[in-house]
């Protein structure tokens, strides 16, 4: 990458592909010779509708998105989307279930308690969320609308390696994707819903993207604001009003750069590739790094680590950034360290941090 950037490892708003950028800077004031930039046009004109159609196509081909399924591009965050979900599919005496294996499985969780019941079945808290449990020995109610879960934990580094298959009556599984969404293959028609934040692989924030299948659409709350039901999104192709339309040209750029790599196969070969020199060289310290969380379901995409030597954290941060490696301390909630490496970390960002860890601890064990 460029001298002038930084490899930046936050969890999100987080670092974004190089090109993409360069190709947004080169077209930022005249997109495409029609004289404007994306932010000054019409959503309702023919240059944004081509923007938001090819956005829409390029996800398709990327997840390989089946017709049966609904792609909308929504504002409000994948935070909206904990009330969204269960005002869409459930009444308020509906009983689902929560699988929550970190804080945003507990505030999706807390959100739909509002609208309709819900249940947590199991919950990782008492091993401070680094674990998932065994899908076998889940009590899950079969009289629940779905089953939730979020499918990487973004603060504790925890990861579904698979998915539980929704016991429920209607078999509805709904996944929180924000922080590993587009990072490898998914078999989309395995859920009733995937949403994700678009600031995190795929985008700038200001995007959140809801995949759904169909048929679920229509069933919304009568309370349900306009804004929060698929019904209006998926009528409207998500122009019912204003949609953020820079953020989706971004994502549009990222979708059409994540092709250009061989797609979601060839994706995660380069993620688990980062991923397992990063954890190597923490389980390989002897001590001096740490990450708590289970090995075998350790998140491709935030890896959290402590120090042996908790006191050295505020050094490591520093001399980090010195070397232009930002963004590296672990959630207040957590502390420690954190290293996202969402798909635009290069490699060589990775390899940077990784032998910046071994000089480190070399000079301070
Ligand atoms: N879910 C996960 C897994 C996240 O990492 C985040 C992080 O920001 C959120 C939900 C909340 O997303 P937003 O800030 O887009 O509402």
């Amino acid at each position: 990458q460029s001298q002038d950037r930084v490899f930046n490892f936050a969890a999100g708003p987080a670092t974004l592909p190089e090109n993409v950028l360069k190709k947004a800077e080169s077209e930022l004031y005249n997109w495409r010779g029609c004289g404007m930039s994306v932010m000054e046009m019409s959503h309702r004109g023919k240059e944004f509708l081509s923007i938001i159609q090819k956005a829409e196509a390029d996800l398709r081909a990327l997840l390989n998105i089946p017709e049966e399924y609904a792609v909308l591009f929504l504002q409000g965050g994948a935070t909206t989307q904990f009330a969204a979900v269960p005002l869409n599919l459930c009444k308020p005496e509906d009983p689902v279930d929560y699988l929550v294996t970190g804080s945003w499985g507990d505030k999706a969780f807390k959100e739909a308690q509002k609208f309709c019941k819900s249940n947590v079945i199991w919950s990782g808290k008492s091993d401070k969320y680094t674990k998932i449990p065994s899908f076998d020995e889940l009590e899950q109610n079969p009289d629940a609308k779905y089953l939730h879960i979020c499918a990487n934990e973004t603060i504790h580094g925890v990861e579904f390696k698979e998915y539980p298959t929704p016991k429920n009556k209607d078999r509805i599984l709904v996944a929180d994707m924000s922080s590993n969404f587009c990072s490898k293959p998914v078999d989309v028609s395995k859920f009733g819903i995937i949403y994700a934040g678009a600031q995190k692989n795929v985008g700038p924030s200001g995007v959140t993207v809801v995949i759904i299948r169909k048929d679920l659409i229509g069933n919304a709350q009568p309370i349900t604001p306009v804004m929060l039901d698929y019904k209006i999104h998926a009528e409207n192709n998500s122009l019912y009003n204003t949609p953020p339309c820079y953020g989706i040209y971004m994502c549009g750029l990222v979708f059409e750069d994540l092709l250009a790599q061989g797609g979601l196969v060839e994706i995660e070969k380069k993620n688990k590739k980062k991923a397992e020199i990063l954890y190597q060289t923490i389980d390989e310290s002897g001590g001096f790094y740490r990450c708590p969380v289970d090995k075998s379901v350790r998140s491709l995409m935030n890896v959290p680590f402590t120090l042996e030597k908790s006191d050295l954290e505020a050094e490591f941060i520093k001399e980090a950034a010195k070397e232009k490696m930002v963004q590296l301390k672990g959630h207040r909630s957590v502390g420690g360290m954190r290293a996202s490496i969402y798909n635009a970390m290069p490699l060589a960002g990775v390899e940077k941090l990784v032998a910046f860890m071994k000089d480190f601890q070399a000079r301070h064990a």
